[in-house]
């Protein structure tokens, strides 16, 4: 008989295994520090109509051309697993009428995104984002705003020698106008430029200019620069924005190549780097967005965001060895009590002390396997990464006492049963004791 075939994640996409805390832990913190600048968490579904990213996004953006999972459902509708946030929320906010609430509506997220991306280090087909924006006020303050509580949030992470890298693409009619000088610079180099480069010539002239390719890197040194281009009330708002932030004291660098991926991006846009851990890609990246809500058929009320990579983000936080710490020392405060009941017909009882324990906050598990020696049992408990143990057998139910066993020093001693969790709870964390 054939053997049965045993299933993979499908390509690109991965399981969190053993570092799903970790990712608990980054968005525990996000939580934290998002809600003192006023955000609320909201949760749009993982499916949206194909046409609001395609909108939303635009035709010309790498994600909408080549990245969707785009499906018929049964219907023949077209749906699209979302490639990123933005455009979800900026629909909720129209579905909602949040255009009636007091401005700004600020509003954070997290979760699965989907790209179909040739699957290398760091880039999967199903990763995670957690995500701001800030929609109904044209900036600068809520710019620099926004900036100031993202590096708040990865200080808070551990992260250090925080980079953030600025730019302005302008308004709508200084991307255009720009667009065509770059256009037009090009052309005589048409065909020195790769396949991915003469396509964006024609589609999207700025996208060129964030290219890793060296021979086009070259070409584009005495290329015409994007904010030379900006018009007044654009060239005011970045003006603006670079004075607040170093008022702010927030370390920045102006890139003038930095355009990132999405369409819809107007004016501000940023990225942020941490130098420190030779992260070469940016953690993170957002910016101004406003004429997207307009361009979804609502009235035109500006908007700033941003979404961070958190796999890449993860894999950062655990090469920082004060947050690999602390998060080490949370684990270890919630290893769990096991409880071995000596003695099969013990097992119900060992139920009602780990249920006890529970009750008191404690983590605990029952290692219910009587048949085995004592001895094995108690090294299971230790693979279980428990470092106390609760027995309970005959003569501790005669007794009316429990043993409490610390693995850390081979040390036991009983204990009463009544109001046994408590006193295991003053023992263990005595820190946290009244
Ligand atoms: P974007 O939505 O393209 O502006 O990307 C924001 C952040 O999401 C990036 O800085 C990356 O860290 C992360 N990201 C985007 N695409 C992927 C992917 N396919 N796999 C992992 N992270 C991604």
């Amino acid at each position: 008989m054939a053997a049965k075939r045993r299933f993979r994640t499908v390509k690109g996409m991965h399981d969190l295994v053993g570092k799903a805390p970790v990712f608990a832990f980054v968005e525990e913190k996000a939580r934290e520090v998002f809600s003192l600048y006023g955000y609320d968490e909201v949760r749009t579904p993982v499916v949206e109509e194909t046409e609001l990213f395609v909108r939303g996004v635009g035709e010309g953006s790498e994600v909408v051309g080549k990245q969707m999972y785009t499906f018929d459902d049964k219907k023949g509708r077209s749906l699209t697993l979302r490639p990123e946030g933005t455009a979800p929320v900026a629909r909720a906010y129209l579905q909602h009428d949040m255009a009636s609430w007091p401005q700004p509506v600020k509003v954070f997220y997290m979760g699965p995104y989907f790209r179909y991306e040739r699957p290398q280090a760091g880039r999967y087909r199903q990763f995670h984002q957690i995500g701001a924006e800030l929609i109904g006020d044209p900036g600068p303050y809520s710019d620099v705003e926004l900036l100031v509580m993202l590096l708040r949030f990865l200080e808070q992470l551990g992260f250090e020698d925080l980079e953030v890298g600025l730019n302005s693409v302008g308004d709508v009619e200084c991307r255009k106008r720009y667009s065509q000088r770059l256009r037009e610079y090009l052309a005589p180099y048409r065909d020195e430029l790769g396949a991915d480069s003469r396509r964006r010539l024609e589609t999207n002239p700025l996208r060129i200019l964030d290219t890793k390719v060296p021979k086009e890197r070259e070409l584009l040194e005495n290329a015409p620069r994007l904010f030379d281009d900006l018009g007044g009330r654009a060239h005011d708002h970045f003006r603006e924005v670079r004075e607040q932030l170093v008022q702010a004291d927030v370390a920045h660098r102006i890139e003038d190549k930095l355009v990132r991926g999405l369409d819809y991006y107007t004016r501000t846009v940023f990225e942020i780097t941490s130098t420190a851990l030779g992260a070469q890609n940016a953690i993170l990246g957002g910016g101004r967005y406003d004429g997207l809500i307009a361009e979804l058929g609502g009235p035109s009320v500006p908007g700033i965001g941003f979404a961070i990579g958190q796999d890449r983000l993860v894999d950062l936080v655990l090469k920082i060895p004060g947050a690999f710490k602390r998060l080490n020392a949370e684990a270890h405060r919630r290893r769990p009590v096991c409880v071995i009941a000596i003695g099969a017909s013990y097992r119900r009882h060992g139920m009602e002390l780990a249920q006890e324990l529970r009750a008191a906050g404690i983590p605990a598990v029952c290692e219910f396997d009587s048949l085995r020696p004592l001895k094995a049992r108690l090294k299971q408990a230790a693979r279980h990464d428990c470092r106390w143990v609760v027995l309970f057998g005959e003569d501790e139910e005669k007794s009316g006492e429990v043993v409490l066993r610390d693995f850390s020093d081979r040390t036991q001693e009983t204990i009463p049963r009544d109001g046994f969790a408590a006193a295991v709870a003053a023992k263990i964390r005595p820190d946290e004791q009244p």
